[in-house]
């Protein structure tokens, strides 16, 4: 059969659309496909939410890729190690030291990101979330300000556009974006001991693996925090090329707006 350019580019645009299109109004909104964002939304579409990630780079993964200063290994503990076989992704136990187990920051990154995709996730890369929307007088976060990330990169003259969601969820890793926002943008208070991101601290894997999901949460009405984002806003420690507790992050975000939507 001959193949014709044009039917290449229509069935492209026509199913992007629709997919953009059934996402305008999701249940749950992530910004971020790093390792908490896609755990998060695979528990969350597995209990039958709609989900949507923008990512702002061409991969999804996040911080995986690169292991521990580009080794491309990652360490998950004892406590992860059940997500790692809810979701098939292969492990290796360290021999010389119990509760340490070893994957392929490769298969990490591709698993966690198929298993999302197919539950069900609608995932847009390439675009930057800048602003959030807010309603009432609460201000409660409902939705995000979208730009191409190309169009930030050249600094173009160009307007964004806006999704709706019922929850937004702030995956964006060390710099906590969407919570600045809410911060620097609208002044508002976060839900973090000084009201606003503290800022992570030094290296101390024990306590930082432990307080990040504690720190996942709602920081602001309509936004929750998973991750990296969730230690820097609340001002815990880091813990390096360890990514148990940015799993255990995402599953614990999931169920708590699992309740949520049931509410
Ligand atoms: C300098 C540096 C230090 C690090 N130190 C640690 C450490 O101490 N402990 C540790 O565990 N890990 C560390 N990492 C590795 C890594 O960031 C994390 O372990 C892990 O990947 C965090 O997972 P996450 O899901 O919270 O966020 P990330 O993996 O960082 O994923 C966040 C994703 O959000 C996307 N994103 C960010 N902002 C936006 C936006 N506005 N719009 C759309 N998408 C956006 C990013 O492109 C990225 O894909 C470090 C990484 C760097 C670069």
């Amino acid at each position: 059969m001959p193949l014709d350019e044009l039917v290449i580019t229509r069935a492209i645009m026509e199913s992007y659309m629709d997919k953009f299109l059934g996402s305008l109004d999701s249940d749950v909104a992530i910004v971020g496909a790093g390792p908490a964002g896609l755990v998060c939304a695979y528990y969350l579409a597995q209990g039958g939410a709609s989900v949507a990630i923008y990512e702002r780079k061409l991969s999804v993964g996040g911080g995986i890729w690169g292991g521990g200063a580009m080794f491309n290994q990652v360490v998950i503990q004892e406590e992860a190690k059940r997500i790692l076989d809810d979701m098939e992704i292969s492990y290796m136990p360290y021999e010389k030291e119990e509760g340490y187990y070893l994957v392929d920051a490769v298969e990490l990154s591709c698993a966690l990101g198929l298993k999302a995709v197919r539950a069900g996730v609608k995932i847009f890369n390439l675009f930057t979330v800048v602003d959030v929307k807010v309603v009432g007088e609460e201000e409660r976060v409902s939705g995000l300000v979208l730009s191409w990330t190309p169009v930030e990169m050249a600094g173009l003259h160009v307007d964004p556009i806006t999704v709706g969601a019922k929850y937004v969820v702030d995956g964006t890793g060390h710099d906590a974006e969407v919570a600045r926002v809410i911060q620097d943008k609208l002044g508002k208070r976060l839900n973090t001991p000084t009201g606003k991101v503290v800022g992570e601290k030094s290296m101390w894997a024990e306590f930082g693996e432990k307080s990040v999901p504690e720190c996942t949460g709602e920081v602001y009405p309509g936004l929750f925090v998973i991750g990296m984002a969730a230690t820097a806003c609340y001002g815990t420690h880091r813990m390096g090329p360890i990514f148990g507790g940015m799993l255990l992050s995402g599953e614990k975000a999931a169920k708590m707006l699992l309740e949520r939507l049931k509410g």
